[in-house]
């Protein structure tokens, strides 16, 4: 694990409502404050680009030119979530609620849809 995987761990835990504030307290301190809806899209379109570039560099069939550094998957998945979270927060959306709610349409609406692990009821 990395350095700073360890030392997070060290530190309490945030919850996802604590982190919405986090950011939300990051955007109000600078007077741009948060970008339009169209704006965050782009933003979102823009890290789910660098992180498909990642991905398709180390999976995929197009490797790096010799003098690209290696990048992060973790960095670029903490990039797209941070704007993920910028957009629930200018939007009034609580992650917390919404990923209850997701996982409900997932137990209920999609629980026919795989197959479980024998014993584990599908991943309840
Ligand atoms: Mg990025």
């Amino acid at each position: 694990m990395k350095d700073w995987a360890d030392s997070a761990d060290r530190r309490p835990k945030k919850t996802l409502k604590d982190i919405q504030a986090e950011v939300d307290r990051m955007i109000r301190g600078y007077q741009e404050g948060y970008f339009s809806p169209l704006g965050m899209i782009a933003r979102f379109a823009e890290e789910l680009g660098e992180l498909a570039r990642e991905v398709h560099h180390r999976f995929g069939e197009k490797p790096k030119k010799a003098d690209e550094p290696e990048g992060s998957l973790e960095m670029e998945l903490g990039d797209l979530f941070f704007v993920l979270v910028s957009f629930a927060n200018a939007q009034g959306i609580d992650l917390a609620e919404a990923y209850e709610a997701v996982m409900h349409k997932y137990r209920t609406r999609d629980s026919r849809r795989w197959t479980p692990v024998d014993g584990q009821g599908g991943g309840r």
